[in-house]
């Protein structure tokens, strides 16, 4: 999350502001987080910002992460996933690691077609520590 991503040139101001305030973030931000960081550029009502993340959402250049209620910017600035995306998320800095896994994908894929079951988008969420915590501690 720390590299610099090139801004798609048809964002509108609010969408650039969001996703240029979740690529100089760390970690994870809420809407609220982001209303915050940019309320110097104009921006006041978390609708603003509520509309602008579903956007980015939609077209895959930021994630929302379920179970922390926040948003990370896409890590991949050229292929945008749609079908299974991870997060290894470390519980000692917050740093978010996206990536994805053919094996899993298939795996699950196979379990929807023998169920019968649409999948519109997955999700995995995976919680502990990074190497350098580890290292650290
Ligand atoms: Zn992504
Ligand atoms: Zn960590």
């Amino acid at each position: 999350m720390a590299h610099e991503h090139a801004m798609p040139a048809d964002l509108t101001r609010n969408q650039e502001l969001v996703l240029g305030a979740l690529n100089h973030a760390p970690a994870p931000l809420s809407a609220y987080d982001i209303l915050d960081r940019l309320r110097g550029d104009g921006l006041r009502a978390p609708l603003q910002v509520y509309r602008a993340l579903d956007k980015l959402v939609e077209r895959g250049l930021a994630h929302r992460l379920e179970s922390l209620n926040a948003f990370v910017a896409c890590a991949d600035a050229h292929c945008h996933r749609k079908g299974l995306i991870a997060f290894a998320i470390c519980e000692g800095c917050g740093k978010v690691d996206e990536f994805a896994d053919a094996v899993i994908e298939e795996r699950l894929g196979g379990w929807a077609a023998r169920e019968g079951f649409k999948v519109e988008r997955t999700t995995m969420e995976i919680r502990g520590k990074c190497a350098a915590c580890l290292q650290a501690a």
